[in-house]
């Protein structure tokens, strides 16, 4: 058994990015920039009116002045009208300003009359210009490779004229569910049968992560349907597998990867629920790299040694069939990983995390860190539900996480860093 750290860092270490492509700024919400990106044009790209009103020269307007309007500047065309001193142009917001003019007074603030208007207010040099570049100046950067791609992003990049834009690869991924006592939702349920609910929980964390799920299976606890259903996900870029993972003898997934020539990288970590939690590889056959040990030809266990992984392998991650132990193993290390394939950085890969103050006492005495499942309210954290790995009702009813170092105590009213998924 690894430690949590330890499974982390080896499974980031082996994943990598898959190759960029490029987009259409309609398909790139939430997905990570393949490149920094810089601004080519200032915003505001040049002087114009943040109202409806008058453009005027500030100096000649004082209260109860009187101007003549000697044109119209709308928005979308620059008329090249000049003014002076006395001369206002009628301005609508997002006009450029007219050559001559220093401030626009909003039209509430003038009475209009005939081909004149007469000021109810002073004015002041500026007012109600929204100047070139004060927003972004041009080579300034806009975003930074690897960071997601947020609503307002793919709005300053079309601000900024860009039609398309460079992203991590889509990450491919095929779920197959273990169990022989699993029966679709919908189906009829006989003594003794539980209705499989994982696939549906590990494709909504999927979609999430914005990883696209090709392939969702199940299967029974025998190694012909699995050899059969374990051939047909390697074919993606990542196969999840629920179930059979830990230690009885209808465990048998470990077994039947590595007689598929799997490499298996990690198997038990100090985690609480979660630890029967496996990681491994195996080349896609598809399109196997030279050195890659070929399907079917008899696995290899490689705990702990190093080898590079292939831009053609399949990452493999076997999480236990609890549901709040796939749930957790699926957050702390699947979902790091997938987007790493997805060329997010660093920083992106962490769940959100919030200060809270803890509302009771918790200790974890175990040699597992433990996430507690609980909800965060008004700045408040509290344990939700049985805390057991089968306790699906609780995990509907948590919105947070709460991570427990083997040995940690927390006192109620302390300050504690909160996971946030919701
Ligand atoms: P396993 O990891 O296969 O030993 O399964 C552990 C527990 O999780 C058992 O009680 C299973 O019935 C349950 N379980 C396994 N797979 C699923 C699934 N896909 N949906 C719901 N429960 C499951
Ligand atoms: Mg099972």
């Amino acid at each position: 058994m690894i430690s949590e750290e330890e499974a982390r860092r080896k499974i980031l270490e082996t994943i990598q990015p898959l190759p960029l492509r490029t987009v259409s700024l309609s398909s790139a919400l939430d997905c990570f920039s393949g490149q920094d990106l810089i601004a080519r044009l200032p915003m505001p790209g040049f002087d114009n009116s943040a109202m409806d009103g008058y453009a005027v020269v500030a100096s000649a307007c004082r209260k109860g002045e009187r101007l003549r309007v000697i044109g119209e500047q709308p928005a979308g065309v620059d008329r090249g009208i000049r003014i002076s001193p006395g001369e206002a142009a009628r301005i609508f917001t997002g006009a450029p300003m007219p050559a001559g003019a220093d401030a626009v007074v909003m039209q509430e603030d003038v009475t209009r009359d005939g081909d004149e208007i007469v000021l109810n207010v002073g004015v002041d040099t500026g007012e109600f210009i929204r100047r070139r570049g004060c927003d972004l100046g041009e080579g300034q950067k806009i975003l930074s490779k690897g960071e997601r791609i947020r609503a307002a992003t793919l709005a300053l990049l079309a601000s900024q004229g860009f039609s398309d834009v460079t992203i991590g690869g889509e990450v491919n991924v095929a779920i197959v569910s273990t169990g022989d006592e699993l029966v679709k939702p919908g189906a009829r349920i006989k003594q003794g049968q539980i209705y499989e609910s994982n696939s549906v929980l590990l494709r909504s964390l999927l979609q999430r992560c914005n990883a696209t799920v090709r392939s969702v299976e199940n299967c029974a606890d025998d190694q012909h349907s699995l050899t059969e259903a374990l051939k047909r996900g390697i074919r993606y870029h990542v196969l999840i597998i629920s179930g059979g993972v830990s230690v009885g003898e209808h465990d048998i997934v470990k077994s039947t990867l590595l007689a598929l020539g799997a490499r298996i990288d990690i198997w038990r970590v100090a985690i609480k629920p979660g630890k029967p939690f496996l990681f491994g590889r195996v080349a896609i056959p598809i399109a196997p790299s030279p050195q890659s040990s070929p399907s079917g030809k008899g696995g290899r266990e490689a705990l702990g040694e190093g080898s590079a992984a292939s831009r053609n392998d399949c990452f493999i991650f076997g999480l236990p069939g609890n549901p709040v132990s796939s749930f957790v193993t699926f957050l702390q290390f699947v979902r790091p990983a997938v987007l790493k394939m997805m060329s997010a950085s660093d920083g992106e890969l962490n769940p959100t995390k919030v200060t809270a103050e803890s509302d009771i006492d918790l200790h974890n005495d175990g040699e597992r860190a433990h996430y507690v499942r609980g909800r965060l309210k008004n700045g408040k954290f509290q344990p939700v539900g049985r805390q057991e790995s089968h306790a699906l009702f609780g995990l509907s009813q948590s919105n947070a996480l709460l991570r427990l170092a083997p040995g940690e105590s927390v006192e109620k009213g302390a300050a504690v860093e909160i996971q946030l998924w919701d």
